[in-house]
């Protein structure tokens, strides 16, 4: 019952900004959210290649990689920063054991209506109000700095893949750059 009344929260404010939306504005929110399972694909098909997540959206631009352009799915038509890729990836920082609901991509920039498409791990995709998200990426690095802190301990008592250590502390110090950034 506890988790029943954030959830609630979401759907109501993500609603507030539906209702004033213009029929272009939704098809745009549409198209990005279409946008993310795209990518979401992508991601899918390098880690069944290489065994391993992307380290960066890049990785997915090797041209013999997968069939299709990747590039085109990487901006978010309400996106007004004129950058190449409009999303954020969060490389999971504990692989297939990741929950299924971490956010593996999100806008980087809100939408103008303050509201940001995510990716979750899990494939699903969802709009988000930006209280909301902030919320639910704080709560995620949290539990992330838990997995990498317990991995860290781990590393010092017995063998442990140091490349794979080496990737989970990038991962944690690029989430705790991004919480600053959404803190300021
Ligand atoms: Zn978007």
């Amino acid at each position: 019952m506890i988790r029943l009344a954030p959830l609630c929260a979401v759907a109501s404010s993500v609603l507030a900004l539906v209702v004033g939306r213009s029929p272009e504005d939704s098809r745009n929110v549409t198209q990005c959210e279409e946008n993310m399972k795209k990518v979401g694909v992508f991601i899918a098909q390098y880690e069944s290649k290489y065994r391993h997540y992307p380290a960066s959206l890049a990785d997915l631009k090797e041209p013999a990689l997968i069939s299709g352009d990747c590039v085109k799915f990487l901006v978010c038509p309400l996106d007004r920063s004129g950058d190449p890729c409009s999303y954020e990836y969060l490389h999971p920082v504990c692989g297939d054991a990741q929950p299924q609901d971490s956010i593996s991509l999100y806008d980087r920039n809100a939408h103008p209506d303050g509201s940001r498409c995510v990716l979750y791990f899990s494939g699903r995709v969802a709009e988000l109000a930006e209280a909301e998200f902030k919320h639910a990426l704080a709560e995620q690095f949290a539990r992330d700095r838990e997995i990498i802190g317990d991995e860290i301990v781990k590393a010092g008592t017995a063998a442990l893949d140091p490349a794979l250590t080496a990737r989970k502390r990038e991962a944690a110090i690029k989430r705790m750059r991004i919480l600053m950034e959404l803190e300021r």
